[in-house]
């Protein structure tokens, strides 16, 4: 096991070693209660795997995180009837992400809940849309 994985605190968090209040679980994902809640309800969907963000998911952990995230949204739904849900993930520093172990943030909303988010719409012009496309593209 790496050193990462020795220090990682989510890591920690699914092979026991720390306190969490887990919701549930499966084979690949572990849902539990974050700590810094912003709203009643608001659940982690961590990785059991020490992964460090969405990029470094294999399909079949992607697809479990998701699908976990959806069961997550789908609990909050009955047990907290919110206004909204929002989805967060954030990958890397510049994002926001503060615990490098890969997860999703799960999040009852009501009307002025206090979070906010700019969303700073630049509207580009349709070639520039279609060069940045070309680029992924090749990515795949
Ligand atoms: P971010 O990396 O920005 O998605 O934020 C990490 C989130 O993990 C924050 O919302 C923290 O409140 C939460 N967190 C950090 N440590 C723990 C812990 N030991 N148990 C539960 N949640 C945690
Ligand atoms: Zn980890």
């Amino acid at each position: 096991m790496g050193e990462s994985m020795d220090n990682c605190v989510f890591c920690k968090i699914v092979r026991g070693e720390i306190p969490a209040t887990v919701v549930f679980q499966d084979e690949l994902t572990l849902a539990f209660m974050d700590i810094g809640s912003v709203n009643p309800g608001h659940m982690l969907v961590a990785a059991k795997p020490h992964v460090e963000n969405l990029q470094g998911m294999d399909e079949a952990l992607a697809c479990a995180m998701f699908r976990s995230a959806a069961r997550a949204a789908r609990a909050i739904e009955s047990a907290c009837a919110p206004a909204g849900i929002s989805v967060y993930q954030a990958n890397g520093v510049a994002a926001g992400q503060t615990v490098f172990h890969a997860h999703i943030h799960v999040l009852p909303r009501w009307e002025n809940d206090g979070l906010t988010f700019t969303w700073p719409v630049k509207n580009p012009p349709r070639e520039e849309l279609e060069k940045v496309a070309a680029q992924l593209r090749t990515a795949l």
